[in-house]
């Protein structure tokens, strides 16, 4: 089938490549015309396992290509992907322009009947936002004839695991009323749907609030857990033994039962904070989000109070080394990462930062560029060097076996604090670490 994607970011480029791996024919269509450009001699914008390899192939086959040229790109497609962003407006509600903007191009250039895919996370009633305004576009240009579905598509993907994830999604959800859309979809979805049924077919307003109710629902599982972490440790508990004893309800589960330091990224935040807007909007007080995002806020400071108490508030001068910047391990995405509240809280305070992230240095050098208190180092050995005390943040793999003897001789003190629990306390106690974690 011929593919059109509007966004060349973490969603429109994975979906893109995934979508010409099983055979579609893809264009992808991006503003940014040197992303673009550099797109087309191969250099990957963004880090994602699995993706670089999966762009080159099928670009150098012919399934996937890349353009600023909007209307060669509506053209092309029997399907229209929007892919772009919904950052979050000034009052924490999705910011919808470029969407909007999107249908606006798609409806300037049809020729015939479209099926528009709303693949960007978007508000309940943004396809009838969408639909109003392609129908718009089309009574200006005396164009009423054409017709056009758009269909809700939310991703689920995961940075870190995108490619993985749109190889062989949990399930595919669907908004539509209309059969024929759906019958197009089916096809599109064909190669991903074989070994059993991953397709929910539904409404358009409920796939809308899908997306939104699964990202609330995870980003209350971390809240919840941070908040039996605090717990725990004001009333002499281990966290991490309440973790295993409940997560072995098979109703609760193991998964994303973790405590740490908050959750971050391009997702979560933004997604509470817009359906929040979404309830206020409609006069609805939505209690539970809310306190998940205040959880969430007041979690960030977390590590930073235990480090302040641990120098009895004077950082001035301190040098730390810190371990992890992006805001989960396998992406470079610094998209409100929990490494960034603390490092800024740290400067505030008069201390460095030594750090070292496996693929976020690039980004956070583009974020700090003139920040003198930080040194971005070429490993995690070298971050350690004359530190005071080691910080992690985000828990690659790397992380998780380090040598501490070496550790415990580049630091000055045998100090470590843990944002993501990776160590047991009775082995630090026997190397002779001061060990500060969460929730233990
Ligand atoms: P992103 O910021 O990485 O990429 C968006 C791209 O859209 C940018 O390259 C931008 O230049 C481009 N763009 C903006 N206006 C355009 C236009 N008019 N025409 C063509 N391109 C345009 O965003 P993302 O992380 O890929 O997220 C996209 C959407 O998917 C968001 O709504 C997000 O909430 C949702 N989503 C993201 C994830 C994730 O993990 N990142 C997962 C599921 C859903």
């Amino acid at each position: 089938m011929k593919v059109t994607v509007f966004g060349i970011g973490y969603v429109g480029l994975v979906q893109g490549a995934v979508l010409a791996e099983v055979g579609h024919d893809v264009v992808c269509i991006d503003i940014d015309a040197n992303k673009v450009e550099r797109l087309k001699q191969g250099h990957i914008p963004i880090y994602e396992p699995g993706l670089e390899t999966l762009v080159k192939e099928n670009h150098a086959a012919g399934r996937l290509n890349f353009t600023t040229d909007a209307a060669a790109g509506v053209k092309h497609g029997e399907v229209q992907f929007i892919a772009v962003g919904t950052p979050p407006d000034e009052d924490g509600s999705a910011d919808l322009k470029y969407v909007l903007a999107v249908a606006e191009t798609i409806a300037q250039h049809m020729e015939g009947h479209q099926i528009i895919i709303d693949k960007s996370t978007v508000p309940v009633g943004t396809a009838d936002k969408v639909s109003a305004r392609i129908k718009q576009v089309l009574t200006a240009r005396n164009r009423e004839d054409l017709g056009f579905d758009v269909v809700s598509n939310p991703e689920f993907l995961k940075e870190g695991s995108a490619v993985a994830d749109c190889m062989r999604p949990d399930r595919i959800v669907i908004g539509t009323n209309s059969s024929n859309a759906e019958d197009t979809m089916r096809e599109l979805y064909a190669p991903f749907n074989r070994n059993h049924e991953k397709i929910i077919v539904m409404d358009v307003r409920s796939a809308e609030l899908t997306k939104y109710a699964a990202n609330c629902m995870l980003a209350t599982k971390i809240s919840f857990m941070n908040e039996m972490a605090n717990l725990a440790e004001m009333l002499g508990a281990d966290i991490e033994m309440v973790r295993q004893g409940i997560g072995s309800d098979p109703r609760i589960g193991y998964q994303f039962l973790y405590a740490g330091v908050g959750y971050g990224g391009s997702c979560f935040p933004k997604d509470v904070q817009a359906l929040i807007r979404t309830a206020d909007s409609i006069d609805f007080d939505a209690k539970v989000l809310k306190a998940v995002e205040n959880r969430n806020n007041e979690q960030k400071s977390v590590l930073f109070k235990k480090i302040a108490k641990h120098f009895d508030g004077d950082l001035n001068s301190k040098t730390f080394a810190l371990w992890g910047l992006s805001f989960k391990p396998n992406t470079d995405d610094m998209r409100e990462a929990p490494s960034r509240v603390l490092m800024e809280a740290l400067w505030e305070a008069g201390a460095k930062v030594q750090a070292f992230d496996p693929e976020a240095m690039e980004e956070t050098q583009r974020i700090y560029n003139d920040q003198d208190n930080l040194t971005l180092c070429g490993t995690k050995e070298s971050a350690l060097k004359g530190a005071d005390a080691l910080i992690i943040v985000t828990e690659w793999q790397e992380f998780k076996a380090p040598d501490f003897d070496s550790i415990i001789k580049q630091l000055k003190y045998p100090l470590i604090f843990d944002g993501r629990n990776l160590f047991e306390q009775k082995r630090m106690t026997k190397k002779g670490i001061i060990y500060h974690s969460i929730g233990r």
